[in-house]
């Protein structure tokens, strides 16, 4: 059983995690390593879509689970909402389990145009904070994704490492200050940085809020696409859709250089990524061509938020197809009591509420003034993307966790043979080890108390001498300095010039 497996640290990659563990533990050998872990010794890393998650949750604190690590700590969640459901669950139980081959090639990644990244980045300015913060830098997940090229923290480029991720000799690497010396800053057309700014922020958004967006079948996003470039007055006819002015609203939003930049800059020939997008969905696209279209359709609102609207849109059009009868053409000018109704509660509420509120008036609506709500459906009040969290007193928390604190450790100080009291063990024993490592600067008491309790290696090697001095002194014995050490568990070598001025102290 592994006991000491790291925390991961907010927006770590699970990858990073575990070569974090390899150095905490001094293992050099990768063999060895995932030997220990996954009781396997022919694991390639993927720093991207880690697998073996239901392992590795099992070394964790019991509120991390394979589905938390999946959607805080993997790149999954720029798949996820752009798949299939059948694909979605296919890869959850890859990632969950063993299985690992054909994982990237059924996400399509394999195929896709956009490149992957192929050395680690970072911001060297998210280092600095998480040195002072945590002692150790990490691979952040959102700094290996194409298209979050610019730390929207520190308003800066990130920087391109010489550490690869990718290549047949592949090893957990562990983020280290050192890859400062051989790395170079991202360079853009400075004409394109406001866009590279503006895509950083929209994959940001999606990795919050893709675990909410899911989609039945490919069917589905044809269709939500239909009806957005509809929406947009890009038809031509009933049926066909207007290349050529969607082509020009992409380049004219995003302009070629950038759209170059992501090799997404061919956008004339017949099979075309942005023409197979505005075709029928036969297979998956990526996040990039997603939201770069999305966006230049409607620059107005979140992109994400678009794309769900459109897509429940579309499942509930095709829910409805099934008990539709004759759908009436629109004829009355005048509003009937129904579409009054509609109205005042999608005034208070989103569509998918209102319907849950009075379903049997959608569904009046919907077989007598289709067209109309469909329309109006589109002024309804925003469902918010995510459940709100619910507010913390941080002031209560802190003076919790200090009452707390001082329990454990008056119970600590009676106990000479406890372990180490370090300040991670004593978080443990909190038991809110990610809320009180994520809010730190909310909890100035813990941290001056865990600052100053927490034990030191002096003090640790000092108590055992203690303990053993106690044992010699009660049962009335003397033992050779040799023996004294071993009986202590430790060695000459190992003393700290603190603890060896003790030792030396009480041997006389
Ligand atoms: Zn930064």
């Amino acid at each position: 059983m592994i006991s000491n497996f790291p925390i991961p640290y907010p927006n770590e990659l699970i990858y990073s995690v575990i070569a974090r563990y390899a150095v905490h533990n001094g293992i050099i050998s990768p063999k060895y390593l995932t030997e220990e872990l996954f009781n396997s010794r022919n694991l390639t890393p993927t720093y991207d879509l880690s697998t073996h998650l239901d392992r590795l949750a099992s070394y964790l604190p019991d509120h991390y689970d394979a589905h938390s690590l999946i959607q805080n700590h993997t790149l999954f969640p720029l798949f996820q909402p752009f798949q299939p459901d059948s694909v979605v669950n296919y890869a959850v139980q890859a990632l969950r389990s063993e299985r690992t081959q054909s994982l990237h090639t059924r996400l399509g990644k394999n195929a896709s145009r956009i490149k992957s990244v192929n050395f680690f980045r970072f911001c060297p300015h998210c280092w600095q904070e998480q040195m002072e913060q945590y002692g150790e830098v990490y691979w952040k997940r959102s700094w290996q994704i194409t298209g979050y090229e610019y730390c929207t923290r520190h308003q800066q480029p990130l920087f391109v490492s010489s550490v690869p991720c990718n290549g047949l000799d592949r090893k957990f690497y562990v983020a280290h200050l050192n890859a400062l010396k051989d790395s170079s800053q991202l360079e853009f057309n400075p004409q394109d940085l406001h866009h590279h700014i503006e895509l950083a922020e929209l994959i940001e958004e999606l990795l919050t809020h893709s675990t909410y967006i899911t989609v039945q079948d490919f069917s589905i996003l044809s269709k939500a696409y239909f009806n957005l470039l509809k929406d947009k007055d890009l038809l031509s006819g009933q049926k066909n859709v207007n290349y050529e002015k969607v082509r020009q609203l992409v380049v004219n939003y995003w302009g070629e250089s950038f759209l170059q930049y992501y090799h997404l800059g061919d956008l004339r020939s017949e099979n075309c990524w942005l023409k197979n997008i505005c075709r029928k969905h036969r297979k998956a696209f990526s996040y990039l061509e997603h939201l770069i279209l999305i966006r230049a359709l409607s620059p107005k609102y979140s992109p994400i938020h678009t794309y769900q609207q459109y897509l429940d849109m579309a499942t509930t059009a095709i829910e409805e197809q099934t008990i539709t009868v004759n759908v009436k053409p629109e004829i009355n000018q005048t509003l009937s009591e129904d579409q009054l109704k509609w109205i005042q509660l999608i005034h208070d509420m989103s569509v998918k509420l209102a319907r849950k509120h009075d379903g049997a008036l959608y569904a009046r609506l919907y077989r007598n003034h289709k067209d109309w709500l469909l329309q109006i459906n589109q002024t309804a009040v925003m469902a918010p993307l995510s459940p709100p969290k619910p507010r913390v007193d941080w002031n209560v928390r802190d003076r919790q966790f200090m009452k707390q604190l001082i329990k454990i450790r008056d119970e600590l100080l009676e106990d000479l043979d406890s372990p180490q009291w370090t300040k991670k063990k004593l978080i443990k024993q909190l038991g809110h080890v990610s809320l009180i490592e994520k809010n730190w600067h909310f909890l100035p008491l813990t941290k001056t108390f865990l600052e100053r309790y927490a034990e030191s290696v002096d003090c640790y090697q000092i108590r055992r001498l203690t303990r053993t001095y106690i044992h010699q002194q009660t049962e009335n014995k003397y033992y050779p300095p040799s023996i004294f050490l071993r009986l202590s568990g430790l060695s000459p070598e190992r003393l700290t010039p603190e603890a060896r001025r003790f030792f030396n102290h009480i041997m006389g």
